[in-house]
């Protein structure tokens, strides 16, 4: 270990900052957040520096740098653009047994300044000894991300309840073990969800409860989080979703929830699968909603975990109102749905001022079929609103109706010349993009041999592909087809 971590408290304490340029101003802001009582030498000052000093956050001496500015200084910070200067002052601070920090600079500094995340009073430090600041920074964006922003809230009443569990609960091991249920419990839970408000009215007696069920092993309450998982792409999750998957200790999920976000999933968590199995049907919706209670009432943290977002054609609300007739605890995290994601990574704006005005998510699933693939029932839509130009309408899982959607299409007057895209395995390092018109749509997906998931966007916005595209798409298949509707549109 090349340097000692610490946490100095400086409140109120001389720091001195020579220097009064931009990085000068980051190094006292920084400091001025934990309370330091800073005096800025420097002849010049930039302007975030010069507002710091006029609201009195700091002092200022427009001097050039001189020893006796680091009287009495608990720690200095050297930011000039002189090495000559910032040399001085590394050789004044140390001669005086002051840790001296020279930006950027290590050999000049005795101590460095680490990447920070700060849900104050948790602050998370983190350095690399000078050696990769990029890579540190890289870190703390991930911290940062898996870091609530709750936690800061909780840690807060953790800090004002210390004083009366330490009285109520004698024992250290018994104290630490009531911490230990208090940070797994609802109460936590309800503060890092930034259920806050409702956690403070009802945590003065469930604090007093659990002070006194303490000892005795009383069951937990379990709650299920329905999260949405994004199209497939991991880097697409919400803050939020990957919190509760780091957090569950069972992860319930299907077909559209890509490897790479379940490579997210807490290690130890529980993982059930629910999707289609390789020959069998689907393990039946009924069966879904019964088993999310059951394993909530076990007193388990459940993810239920959705491809896209769990209120678009992803049944959240059915596995909802289960759990409210059972009582059970619930939050809904929203995801970035299919048409969203699909529509970013092929570079085809839903909407666009010239092409249209309107935007349906439609299901592509009309037809129900019964076992003997005889059609039982056909879903009322609209066509006649679906073929109208000026609009953009979004087929979930269209795949097998495909030659019926176009054809309804055609039928309610929609002309074979517009344009639509099929992406198959969207945001997906495999994504493919096919661009058609409705007149070739059919027997170029056939050929294409295109697999599920895949989601058919009907507009004429599917063009702007071909110009907007930016993600690493794989398909020849819509180079082919691009060059066919330009000859098209140029007649
Ligand atoms: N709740 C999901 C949709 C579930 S319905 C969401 O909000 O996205 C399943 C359909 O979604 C699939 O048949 C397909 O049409 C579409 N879909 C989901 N993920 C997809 C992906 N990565 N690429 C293409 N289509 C996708």
């Amino acid at each position: 270990m090349d340097y000692f971590p610490i946490f100095l408290r400086l409140t109120d304490q001389p720091v001195v900052v020579i220097g009064g340029g931009e990085v000068a101003a980051r190094k006292a802001s920084l400091l001025h957040r934990a309370g330091a009582a800073i005096t800025v030498v420097s002849p010049a000052l930039c302007a975030s520096l010069k507002e710091s000093i006029d609201r009195g956050d700091m002092r200022y001496v427009a001097e050039e740098f001189r020893p006796d500015h680091l009287m009495g200084a608990r720690l200095i910070v050297a930011a000039t653009n002189s090495y000559e200067v910032n040399a001085w002052v590394s050789r004044t601070a140390e001669a005086r047994n002051i840790p001296v920090n020279v930006v950027d600079d290590r050999e000049l500094s005795r101590f460095i300044m680490p990447a920070i995340v700060d849900r104050s009073p948790v602050i998370v430090a983190i350095g690399s000894s000078g050696d990769a600041p990029v890579l540190t920074r890289r870190l703390r964006e991930q911290i940062e991300a898996l870091l609530p922003s709750g936690l800061s809230k909780l840690a807060k009443l953790s800090g004002e309840l210390r004083g009366k569990v330490k009285q109520q609960v004698n024992n250290p091991e018994a104290r630490r073990r009531f911490w230990e249920r208090f940070f797994d419990g609802d109460i936590a839970a309800d503060v890092l969800a930034g259920r806050e408000q409702q956690a403070r009215q009802t945590i003065q007696t469930a604090i007093d409860q659990q002070l006194n069920e303490f000892g005795q092993n009383s069951a937990q309450k379990g709650e299920v989080s329905l999260v949405g998982a994004g199209p497939g792409d991991p880097g697409l999750l919400t803050l939020r979703a990957l919190r509760v998957m780091q957090n569950a200790d069972v992860v319930v999920y299907d077909r559209l929830v890509s490897d790479e976000v379940l490579e997210l999933v807490r290690r130890d968590a529980q993982r059930i699968y629910v999707g289609k199995q390789a020959g069998k049907a689907y393990v039946s919706q009924q069966d879904i909603n019964q088993l999310l209670v059951d394993l909530a009432k076990q007193g388990k943290r459940v993810c239920r975990l959705k491809g896209g977002d769990p209120f678009v054609f992803g049944r959240g609300g059915e596995e909802l109102e289960l759990l409210v007739q059972h009582g059970v605890r619930f939050e809904v995290v929203p995801g970035i749905t299919a048409a969203a994601g699909c529509a970013a990574y092929a570079g085809i704006p839903l909407t666009h001022r010239d092409y249209s005005q309107m935007l349906t998510f439609a299901t592509g699933h009309i037809k129900h079929t019964d076992v003997l693939g005889e059609v039982s029932s056909e879903l009322p839509m609209d066509w006649d609103v679906l073929a109208r130009e000026h609009q953009t309408a979004v087929f979930y899982m269209g795949m097998n109706g495909l030659a019926d959607i176009v054809r309804e299409l055609l039928a309610h007057g929609a002309p074979a010349s517009r344009a639509a895209a099929v992406i198959e395995q969207g945001t997906r390092s495999n994504q493919r993009v096919i661009i058609a018109t409705l007149a070739t749509l059919v027997d170029v997906v056939r050929d294409a041999q295109v697999q599920s998931p895949a989601l058919l966007i009907v507009g004429e916005v599917a063009r702007l592909h071909e110009k907007l595209q930016w993600f690493n798409t794989t398909s020849r298949q819509a180079q082919a087809d691009v060059t066919h509707i330009d000859s098209e549109m140029k007649h």
